[in-house]
């Protein structure tokens, strides 16, 4: 039995100081602004002074004792039975690390879906979809139910149907439509009819619903189809007859991924039927709220908060008028609508900062109302150093920031951020898939957490990415960043510390994360021990 994974195994054929020259130069940019950062710290009272070393070993302890401090999960401790744990976990990954380096694998710079079908045949997998992993705080509402469910339901309506004509610049290839019999529009025509006459189509849909990387070329923009991949959904959604099963469905797979907290960027309006073009977001709260009220009859535990999103490509007109609308619902749903956001590309939209005066209302009305609709923002979401979103996103406060992937070019603001206690959402498979991150070792999110950063796992559009809830971000980082129990434990407990839920609801969360966190810990060790014997 292996006792301890130091994630250093050399490959075979190579010797151990080849292994770390290889490795140095595969992690250099990483510790070099590491090292940075440690320069620019190296007098903060945080950090121990000591009297010079006596020898290059006692000055290299003194460096990793003080690195140690400085991580995001330093105040943890791990009991035996999560020691025990670990260690079977460590057991696990250094398996998977052996066959990945006697098989020479390219494993970690793989897209997601070519390594999927190899996570689900792991323990590890198991372990982690047993595991509470406490609230999923970064999804969105069109990309958190099931695409497999979606398709199966929307053949069985006979008011379905599919645009099967090439794009024209009003609908695009495989866009799902909602009519009444004989007014659909010329190119639309019957799912279920479409389905019968061609059985593969439904393969065809499930891929133009999916975004899987290996399946585009890659002179096609990531962006561009993932956002297609919303508007071919977009009208069955919003149908109010398939609305509240859509979440229902969702609600209830996070659950068995052991999720029991959620928080939507939720884009309201547009809700319809053949009797109503478009109902109120009261109507649209309304009817969550009965989901809800079903969901409990299962799990009365499962909590939900709505960050009310609208988009970074609107004028600040349109965006008054969100903030606006989002306090209404506010001052009705206080502990339903919990902040506010802004989404789309990144690199692409407006900055931050294009909507100025838009959070100087957003200030005073907080003030005048009496009210805390706090900022949940997407920022960072890139890999150039000219968005700067994330200097605005910190100076406004935001209790939390969308993905933050290039907040370690900023090295000032990251200790802003720790200072702040602003918590990054880190959403490793949505970073891969869309292209900022290809291999998942060296994910800017690695580099934060050992700075001291906080940090939450997420999944962003799960069942745009073709899966459920948050279990395979978990394996990933995991297995690619070399995570301890303790690291992961951290994440998790984050995941509800962090959560926009009130403190009596928080509180009564963290008991109840606490609770199943034990209940994991003694199942799984007894799950291994049964292996043993
Ligand atoms: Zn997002």
């Amino acid at each position: 039995m292996i006792k301890k994974d130091h994630g250093l195994a050399a490959p075979q054929g190579m010797n151990y100081l080849q292994f770390r020259t290889s490795f140095s130069v595969q992690i250099v940019s990483l510790l070099f602004l590491c090292l940075c950062i440690g320069c620019q710290d190296s007098n903060s009272s945080n950090y121990r002074t000591e009297e010079p070393h006596s020898s290059n070993r006692d000055a290299r302890e003194s460096l990793i004792i003080n690195d140690n401090e400085r991580s995001f999960d330093a105040a943890i401790t791990l009991s035996p039975e999560e020691l025990k744990l670990e260690q079977s976990l460590f057991d696990l990954r250094h398996q998977y690390d052996s066959i990945i380096q006697r098989n020479n694998l390219p494993f970690y710079n793989k897209p997601f879906h070519d390594i999927k079908s190899f996570i689900d045949t792991t323990v590890l997998y198991n372990v982690f979809k047993s595991m509470p992993k406490g609230g999923l705080l970064h999804a969105h509402s069109g990309g958190i139910t099931d695409i497999n469910w979606l398709i199966d339901e929307a053949k069985a309506m006979p008011e379905c149907y599919v645009f099967t004509n090439p794009d024209n610049g009003t609908y695009i290839f495989g866009q799902l439509g909602v009519f009444k019999e004989g007014t659909a529009p010329l190119g639309f025509i019957s799912l279920k009819e479409k389905i019968k006459s061609d059985p593969n189509f439904e393969t065809v849909l499930y891929d133009l619903l999916v975004l899987k990387k290996e399946a585009l070329s890659p002179d096609l923009d990531y962006w561009s189809e993932f956002e297609k991949r919303f508007m071919r959904i977009g009208a069955l959604i919003s149908y109010r007859p398939f609305f509240k099963s859509y979440y229902k469905k969702s609600f209830s797979d996070l659950l068995k991924d052991n999720i029991k907290h959620l928080e939507i960027r939720y884009i309201f309006g547009g809700l319809y039927d053949f009797e109503n073009e478009e109902y109120s977001n009261e109507t649209i709260i309304s009817d969550l709220n009965e989901v809800l009220a079903e969901i409990h009859e299962i799990e009365p535990d499962f909590t939900l908060s709505l960050i009310y999103t609208s988009f970074k490509f609107l004028s600040e007109q349109d965006i008054n008028n969100a903030l606006k609308e989002a306090f209404r619902l506010k001052k009705i749903y206080p502990d339903l609508i919990r902040g506010f956001d802004l989404v789309a590309e990144e690199d692409r939209g407006n900055p931050i900062a294009f909507y100025d005066s838009n959070w100087e209302s957003l200030e005073a009305l907080n003030a005048e109302l009496d009210m805390d609709l706090a900022l949940y923002l997407h920022a960072g979401e890139s890999n150039s150093n000219k968005n700067t979103n994330v200097y605005d996103a910190v100076l406004l406060d935001s209790k939390r920031i969308g993905h933050g992937l290039n907040l370690v070019f900023y090295p000032e603001l990251i200790k802003t951020v720790i200072e702040k206690d602003i918590l990054i959402e880190i959403s490793p498979i949505s970073n891969q898939l869309l292209g900022y991150v290809p291999d998942l070792r060296t994910h800017p999110g690695r580099l934060l957490l050992k700075n001291g950063v906080q940090a939450a796992i997420s999944s962003d559009d799960p069942s745009v990415f073709g899966y459920q809830g948050v279990t395979y971000d978990f394996w990933m980082v995991f297995v690619a960043w070399e995570l301890d129990l303790k690291a992961v434990k951290k994440l998790v407990f984050n995941s509800i510390k962090y959560a926009s839920l009130n403190e009596l609801m928080k509180q009564k969360a963290l008991q109840t994360l606490e609770k199943d966190w034990k209940h994991f810990v003694s199942t799984t060790n007894a799950m291994f021990a049964s292996y043993e014997r």
